[in-house]
């Protein structure tokens, strides 16, 4: 590298923290830069593709339901927690997209059309990328009696699908005892999560195409609202496996109503859906969700389906070999990326070890393996299970 990529490199770093200038405040945004992703093409002699990781916050509220902050507030506040995309999801409504549009214009943001609904007390789910002129009935409270006062929710969510919505189940609390008793109505958590279940309207809703994606973690709900307590934190690890078993979109979203620093755990950084895009646009979003290459990023762990949760670890790291001749075979891991990952060698007496973001760790060897496999300890693809990789040290 020459002298002048070097300082143009220096230049472009010092930019990543950005100030917008205002009467009398700055507003500084806090961004750490994801590497692009690359992707080894299937088809020999085709290009790799590539993606760019977006840190997205698709369930938010403002003003214009239940939420403290304006449209534009909210908008400003999300660009300097570093998000890239978002969706206001007031309930019953959309009016505060248009009104947060040329804000997001002017940082630079995108924002995707959203609203949160669903039934009656219920389930909530949010809809994102609709038509403009989708004119929602009963907005929060579809009917589950096919008599009931209410549009039923077979009615009225193939509305929305119709109107171009992606549909995900928002902080998925309800479930079922053993005798099929919902839970949910008593407000209190249950004793056994794991005796947690989708029931009849989402079940409907999956055998039907309906649901698209799922909340496997939600910054604002805590005990009540049937979250578990699982690795350190409060999240929906069930939800994960649903998602493998129905193929959904995962979400980690705030759901935030106040301002960002006051809500949730307070010792957590913010929750963030992580986007894998080919383009920067709402519709290049809109495809990265539909196509289900998101990953849920809070409490220092990342979860996602196996697909998308490889796709980012192996865009994230390098790991390359010193091998044979003399001495041991050294490997070395890079994580170069913003999300410190700790990582074991399966089959190996070693400790796991972190490597922090944009660090690398040397790991030496007494002897070739023929196939390296690394476990990613903090990335998880199943609610019991962790991301491996697999690697050939010496192949050549
Ligand atoms: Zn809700
Ligand atoms: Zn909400």
């Amino acid at each position: 590298m020459n002298r002048i990529t070097t300082s143009l490199l220096a230049m472009v770093c010092s930019l990543l923290v950005t100030f917008v200038v205002r009467a009398e405040e700055a507003s500084v945004r806090h961004a750490p830069p994801f590497p692009e992703i690359v992707v080894a093409p299937k088809v020999e002699g085709q290009p790799p593709e590539r993606y760019e990781v977006l840190r997205g916050d698709f369930h938010i509220h403002t003003i214009r339901s239940d939420g403290k902050l304006t449209p534009e507030e909210r908008v400003l506040e999300s660009w300097e927690f570093g998000f890239d995309v978002i969706a206001i999801t007031d309930h019953r409504n959309f009016v505060a997209h248009d009104e947060a549009q040329p804000v997001a214009d002017r940082l630079g943001m995108i924002l995707i059309r959203g609203m949160e609904t669903g039934l009656h007390r219920m389930e909530h789910m949010v809809a994102l990328g609709f038509a403009s002129d989708y004119t929602p009935r009963d907005e929060h409270s579809w009917d589950t009696e096919l008599d009931g006062p209410r549009v039923h929710y077979r009615e009225q969510w193939p509305k929305l699908i119709d109107a171009g919505a992606l549909m995900f189940l928002a902080h998925p609390h309800v479930g079922t005892d053993p005798e099929g008793q919902w839970m949910a109505e008593t407000g209190k958590p249950l004793e056994t999560p794991w005796q947690h279940a989708l029931r009849e309207p989402i079940k409907w809703g999956l055998d039907q195409q309906l649901l698209h994606g799922i909340e496997i973690r939600n910054h604002l709900v805590r005990a009540g609202w049937g979250v578990v307590r699982d690795r350190g934190t409060m999240w929906y690890p069930m939800a994960l496996d649903w998602a493998v078993e129905h193929g959904l979109t995962v979400f980690a979203n705030s759901d935030v109503h106040g301002w960002r620093k006051d809500s949730g755990a307070p010792d957590e950084d913010e929750s963030a859906t992580l986007v894998l895009v080919r383009e920067r646009t709402p519709e290049g979003v809109m495809e990265a969700l539909r196509a289900g290459r998101t990953v849920g990023h809070f409490a220092g762990m990342l979860a996602a389906p196996q697909a998308a949760a490889q796709m980012l670890v192996e865009g994230l790291t390098r790991v390359t070999y010193r091998c044979g001749g003399d001495g041991p075979t050294l490997v070395r891991i890079e994580n170069r990326g913003p999300v410190p990952l700790t990582a074991r060698l399966v089959s190996h007496e070693l400790q796991p070890v972190e490597i922090g973001a944009y660090q690398s760790v040397l790991l030496e060897l007494e002897a070739t393996p023929d196939e390296l496999q690394i476990e990613w300890v903090n990335v998880l693809v199943r609610s019991d299970a962790s991301l491996v990789t697999r690697h050939a040290p010496c192949a050549s």
